[in-house]
This record gives C-alpha cells, structure tokens and sequence, in this order.
C-alpha cells in the first residue's frame, strides 16, 4: 500500500498539535494540515486560566509553545484547507481546496468550530467592518469606542471583561435574565464600571453608516419593543457549529454536524479518527481537546501495526 503517510492530522489546534506531539514520537509519520496561523482558538482567547501548571497563560504564547512542541518530533506542518477525506479501501485521501491532495493510513479530524452568526442583513460585508469574532484581534481597534458583546456564556463575558481594557463602555446582550457563564466570571462582569447588561433582548437589526457598524437594534423578547442602541463594535459570542464539512458524506456526524467517536476517538470509519472540539462531546475546553488529541494518536499507533500484520 503506497500512501504518503501514516496520519494527517487536519486543523491545528490544540487538539491537532497534541495528537502531533504523540504521532511523532510514536514514531508514525505524520503531517499536520492547517490553513490559518498555528493555535486554533488559542489564538482568539486573550487569558487562559484553567490550564493547569500554570495559573494564567495568553492564549497566543501557549498556542506558540504548543506550535513548536507540535514539530519538534519530525510532524510534518503544511499550509492546505481539506474540503473532503475520501476512503479507498485502507487508502485515506485528503483533498484540500487548493487541488493538493495527500494520502495516508488514517486522518484525525481536529478542526474544531466556527463561531455560529447572528443571521442578520449585511453580516458578510459587515465583518471586519465592526462585526468580529475575535475580542482579543481586533479590540484595540476600538479604543474609547461603546462595543457591544452579544451572548452570555464564558466566552461572550471573559471576551466582554477583555474589551473593557480599550473600550469605554461594553454593552453585554442577553436573552435571558441570567448568565450562563461559570460564576465567578459573573461576579467580575456584574462589579465591572464599564459593563452595561440589557437582558431577555436579541439583536435585530445592524445600523451601518460609511459602510461601518454604528449602532444596533434590539428586540425586547418580552414586549417585542425594538430599540436603536449606538455601537462602534458588536462581538457576537453565541456559540458555534462543527467543522464536519470534509466527512459530512461519511455519516460520521450526529444530527447538529459534531463527529461521532468512541473512547478511542475511531469513527465508525476505519481509519478515520476525530478529536477536539469537532467531537460530539460534554466539555469543550483545552484540557479536553489536548486528551482527545493524545488518544486518536496512540490508537492510530495499534490500527496501523495491525494493518501490516
Ligand atoms: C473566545 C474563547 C475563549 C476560550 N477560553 C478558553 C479557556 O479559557 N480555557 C479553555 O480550556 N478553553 C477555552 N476555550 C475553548 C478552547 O479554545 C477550545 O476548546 C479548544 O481550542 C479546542 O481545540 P481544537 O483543537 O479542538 O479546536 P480549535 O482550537 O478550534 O482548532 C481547530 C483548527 O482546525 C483548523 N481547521 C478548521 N477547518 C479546517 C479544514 N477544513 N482544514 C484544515 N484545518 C481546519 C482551524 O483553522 C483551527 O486552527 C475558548 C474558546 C473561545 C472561542
């Protein structure tokens, strides 16, 4: 069987460059396929603080420990964006969208999420033009501006207590009258001078001027009441959806896209391995992912020796 590798391991995230880590220094062949910088999510995330061994780290400084722990043992690092895994019979062929397409033993999926979108007129052409998904890329960009963080789990309020740094007042949008986030996180965001909380409200509305966010409109759930409120900046955090686009013909998903995978990380596809955040999963944080990673690597070390018996 002639394949390029013994595992390509598709996003590089912290569940991806774990299972490098232990692909390579189980001595498999392994090449990591990424088309954004090396990180994943740890690259949005300002502070981590549930890491353990270390009390608080930047998102940004573990995701470069993590990048250059990841090659250290001979894993290869490709730029590529895989559009679909194909399965021939023990073959896996991963075709990226720039036509390149590699072939191996087995694949893990570690690709993660993409921040779901809060479905309103002109969302495309506003991003980047006011709309982000990313506190810690572009908050600086709104320093003494009024940015507004729509969601209330512990992403939408540690990226709301980020923001406050620059902004001069952040406006925190929820549905309900409670936060869902962990609640010591309340506690800072409800004693925090430059936090403002409108509640059982959903956004309606974007207002543009010169192309630019300016300000949003609110429905109240209740009175069904719309109000215009100004805003440089809204950062919607209201959660995310399965980056399962590549297998999503393997059925190896379950009914919201998240892949389905034993505690081995095997799909019902041999060879075809998930970890991270794509996982149809209880707990999706770094500790998780970094597990999931270690896991689909080992037992993609026992398929393959079984594969050449
Ligand atoms: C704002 C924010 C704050 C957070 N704070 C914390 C925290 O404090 N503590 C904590 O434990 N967790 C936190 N999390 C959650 C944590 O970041 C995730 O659980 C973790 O990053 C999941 O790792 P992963 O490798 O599964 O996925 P990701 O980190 O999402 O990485 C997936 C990678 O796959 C790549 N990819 C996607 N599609 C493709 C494709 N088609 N081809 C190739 N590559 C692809 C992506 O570009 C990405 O680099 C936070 C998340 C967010 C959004």
């Amino acid at each position: 069987m002639d394949v390029q590798y013994d595992v390509i391991i598709i996003g590089a995230g912290p569940a991806g460059m774990t299972a490098a880590v232990y692909a390579s220094r189980a001595g498999l062949k392994a090449m990591m396929l990424e088309p954004e910088a090396p990180g994943g999510k740890l690259v949005k995330t300002f502070e981590i603080s549930n890491w353990p061994g270390m009390k608080t780290v930047a998102g940004v400084d573990l995701a470069m420990q993590m990048f250059e722990h990841s090659t250290e043992y001979g894993c290869e690092y490709n730029y590529g964006r895989v559009m679909r895994v194909e399965v021939d019979g023990n073959i896996r062929k991963v075709i990226c969208d720039d036509g390149n397409v590699y072939t191996a033993h087995a694949i893990i999926l570690a690709t993660g999420t993409v921040e779901k979108k809060l479905g309103l007129e002109n969302e495309e052409r506003l991003t980047g033009r006011g709309i982000s998904y990313c506190a810690v890329c572009d908050g600086a960009f709104y320093k003494e501006k009024v940015v507004t963080v729509i969601g209330g789990g512990n992403s939408a309020l540690e990226e709301a207590l980020y923001l406050t740094q620059f902004a001069s007042h952040v406006r925190i949008v929820i549905r309900r009258d409670v936060f869902r986030a962990e609640p010591h996180i309340q506690d800072l965001v409800n004693k925090h001078p430059k936090i403002e909380v409108i509640t059982k409200s959903i956004p309606a509305a974007y207002v543009e001027e010169n192309g630019k966010i300016s300000g949003i409109v609110l429905t109240n759930v209740d009175t069904k009441e719309k109000k215009t409120y100004p805003t440089s900046a809204v950062f919607p955090y209201i959660g995310s959806t399965p980056a399962t686009q590549a297998v999503a013909h393997l059925n190896v998903t379950d009914p919201e896209g998240y892949l389905i995978v034993n505690e081995k990380m095997e799909t019902t596809v041999p060879g075809v391995y998930g970890a991270g955040d794509v996982c149809s999963k209880n707990l999706r944080q770094i500790v998780t992912a970094v597990g999931d990673g270690a896991v689909a690597a080992q037992m993609i070390f026992h398929y393959i020796q079984e594969l050449n018996h």
